[in-house]
């Protein structure tokens, strides 16, 4: 075989393990992404129950007030009215109270509904936080293998890299450029055998010609249908395949 193609064939072999340790590497941040989104989600429904809250207790403490000021009105209200002698006026002022009273009953009513979204709220809280506890529990060992995984990973690839830059150096640099666009072309096969007669690659039968220029072994030939690089395959294996 031409020491060329052994060389390409070397550089797909050793190519495809980096590839195979970068699928699996970046497997390793989308899973992390996806169990972090899983206990971030439960924060983020805490977060918005304790937001809640913390609204419901502002509005509860305006209301409050507004209650016992109008308490206070109605208080100073009843007083005058005990001095009043005049019926309109007494009227007017015992319609005030009126008012007064259906003021706070509504304030009341609303001091209800917030106490109530508050507890709601609290068990809420509750509820969300023991989740998250079970969840955290859940996934921990996984994160701390995944974080363990992606700094083997890291190192693997870091070889995988290393190696394949070294076959690259021995290769003619235009000869690798050909070879690296069909390499990212056809899913990580360059190069292929073409010893029935047809391209290992695409399986189109080659020319008589073009396997003339294979078996002899002593220029780059490329399939012309999907240009990966063709070689000849030991004699006596191909013999093997005859047979069978
Ligand atoms: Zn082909």
């Amino acid at each position: 075989m031409d020491p060329r193609l052994s060389q390409l064939l070397e550089l797909q072999e050793t190519l495809s393990e980096q590839r195979e340790i970068e699928n699996e590497y970046q497997l390793i941040p989308q899973r992390q992404d996806e169990i972090n989104a899983i206990l971030n989600g439960i924060e983020q429904q805490i977060e918005a129950a304790r937001a809640k809250i913390l609204e419901c207790e502002t509005e509860q403490k305006t209301r409050e007030l507004d209650l016992q000021s109008n308490q206070d009105k109605r208080l100073k209200k009843e007083a005058q009215v005990l001095t009043i002698k005049n019926k309109k006026e007494y009227d007017a002022s015992m319609s005030e109270i009126d008012t007064l009273d259906k003021k706070n009953q509504r304030i009341e009513a609303r001091l209800m509904e917030l106490m109530e979204e508050i507890e709601k709220n609290k068990k809420i809280i509750e509820e969300k936080e023991s989740e998250l506890e079970a969840k955290r529990n859940q996934y921990s060992g996984e994160l701390d293998h995944l974080a363990k995984r992606a700094d083997e990973m890291g190192a693997a690839l870091n070889g995988a890299k290393s190696v394949s830059d070294g076959v690259i150096q021995k290769v003619n640099p235009n000869l690798y450029q050909r070879f690296a666009r069909v390499f990212s072309m056809r899913g990580g096969l360059a190069v292929a055998p073409a010893n029935s007669g047809h391209c290992g690659g695409c399986n189109i039968k080659l020319t008589p010609r073009l396997m003339q220029l294979v078996k002899r072994g002593q220029d780059i030939v490329q399939c012309e249908s999907c240009h990966r690089f063709l070689y000849w395959e030991n004699e006596t294996l191909a013999e093997d395949d005859d047979i069978l």
